[in-house]
């Protein structure tokens, strides 16, 4: 079993399958192994031990009958606490939403109990998604397993921190400007934003709907192929979803990078970031290289522009977006209230934490009329700009190299001003402006032993290219297979 435990989702599905375990188990060794650990973590905010524990009989059951029980059958895994789940509270990590149990499953959770996964619970992230540490979550701290006294990034520090302590096989995250790739590089997993489109945004609690994408968290590339070859797909709930064939994504981990075009951004280069990390990222790209990929320059001008633009565009949506928030339609309701205004006044003062109701301020007042042409309407330009920079390195190269963070997870406390969080973010905003693929994979430790990031983009709905590279990346190197002194 303890090996079990260790091995990958892609193993633990075959293990499953051939009956040398049972998913029921596999099951109660990860739910044992959560109740064990994840009090120093702070990964999950709701574990469903009834929920994981009858689906895990129902995959048995299949098996048993001989029946088909689909490509992640047995599979523990985790989701995102901004992923609506069927009769299992949802709460966005916000006091607002407390006690909302939703009426029904997201496609992409509809997808993953389809393909028989066994949802373990749901997990931890900054409010609404809004933050780069976890450190916004209204409901608990949550840390980092490589060492407990750092952040696991965010906003999906929980997806990534279950995924290195090993409380999960996979995770699911979203990401809106960096918050599956930037938590993946500070945890030491791989995570992979898809193609704009490529996952239904369907049951994902809206942050900035023409960013947000969901995409898995893993160890391997393959066990993120396999996750993604289950969630991704046309879905006529979401019009925004792509009418795009699903490749065979764990194929594509098997292929090798000879003659593959990789280029580096002036922009976004090793010479913004902390030396380590440069230092790390430059040995992984040399790797690719050794393997028989083409390493050029490149320029995109524009991407410098990326963080003001987002953070203009993305609190304009989001302001929309949680306007729905008024104490009537979910969760919570501030009591004692004099009339309506007040109602909405108190239930919101109240639910929202400070760093959304600064997102909503700044999103209200880049949308007021007089404004809306000097603001949003020139973020929204600066945006096309960007999306043209990288279709035109994107004839001369097949994905673009960075770092995925300019540092390694750093310390609570330690990114006092909100202009400091953001800059956590350079590398990864312009990857959704674009409405790009991209990846952060693993390529080294620093000296205190933090992992690193390094981060690749590709082309709309050239995942393979990504995946391609990780695969080649991990029969290379052995960064993935390390675990955690205290989680092992
Ligand atoms: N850190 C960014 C923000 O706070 C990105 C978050 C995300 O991708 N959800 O907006």
């Amino acid at each position: 079993m303890s090996d079990l435990l260790s091995a990958s989702a892609n193993q633990q599905a075959a293990a499953i399958r051939n009956k040398e375990i049972s998913a029921s188990e596999l099951c109660s060794a990860y739910l044992a192994r959560i109740a064990k650990l994840d009090d120093q973590v702070g990964a999950f905010v709701r574990v469903d031990h009834q929920g994981a524990t009858a689906m895990a009989k129902l995959v048995d059951a299949a098996i048993a009958a001989g029946e088909e029980p689909g490509p992640l059958a047995g599979v523990p895994v985790a989701l995102k606490d901004l992923l609506v789940t069927e009769d299992l509270e949802t709460s966005a990590a916000s006091k607002i939403l407390a006690g909302w149990i939703p009426p029904y499953d997201g496609t992409a959770v509809a997808r993953l109990r389809n393909a028989g996964a066994v949802i373990l619970g749901k997990l931890n992230l900054d409010e609404f998604a809004m933050g780069s540490s976890n450190e916004h979550s209204s409901i608990k701290p949550c840390a980092n397993p490589w060492n407990l006294a750092r952040v696991p990034g965010g906003s999906s520090g929980g997806s990534a921190a279950a995924v290195a302590a090993n409380l999960c096989a996979i995770s699911l995250g979203t990401d809106t400007g960096g918050s599956i790739r930037q938590p993946a590089s500070f945890c030491g997993v791989l995570g992979l934003k898809p193609t704009y489109g490529r996952v239904s945004r369907y049951g994902v609690i809206a942050y900035a709907s023409s960013l947000d994408q969901i995409g898995p968290l893993a160890r391997s590339a393959e066990d993120a192929a396999l996750m993604l070859e289950v969630i991704c797909g046309k879905d006529p709930k979401d019009a925004t979803s792509l009418d795009a064939p699903v490749p065979a994504f764990r194929q594509a981990c098997q292929g090798d990078v000879r003659g593959l075009r990789i280029g580096i951004a002036d922009e976004m280069s090793g010479d913004l970031s902390d030396p380590q990390v440069a230092a790390a990222v430059e040995a992984g790209i040399q790797v690719l290289q050794r393997a028989g990929a083409e390493v050029s320059r490149i320029s995109l001008p524009h991407t410098r522009y990326a963080l003001p633009a987002y953070y203009l565009l993305a609190p304009a949506e989001a302001s929309s977006n949680l306007a729905r928030y008024d104490g009537v339609r979910f969760g919570m309701r501030a009591g004692d209230e004099r009339d309506l205004m007040d109602m909405y006044c108190q239930t919101r003062g109240q639910g929202f934490g400070a760093e959304v109701k600064r997102r909503i301020m700044l999103g209200t007042f880049a949308l007021r009329a007089g404004y809306y042409d000097a603001y949003y309407k020139k973020a929204q330009q600066v945006r096309a700009l960007i999306a043209e920079d990288f279709k035109q390195a994107f004839t001369k190269v097949d994905v673009i190299a960075s770092p995925t963070a300019p540092s390694v997870a750093f310390a609570p406390g330690a990114k006092a001003s909100p202009m400091d969080m953001y800059q956590a973010d350079i590398f990864t905003l312009s990857c959704n402006l674009a409405g790009l693929p991209g990846m952060s994979m693993c390529c080294g430790f620093d000296s205190d032993n933090m992992p690193i990031g390094l981060q690749l983009l590709a082309p709309p709905l050239q995942e393979e290219s990504l995946l391609r590279c990780a695969g080649e990346y991990q029969r290379r190197t052995d960064w993935h297979t390390r675990r955690p002194e205290a989680f092992q």
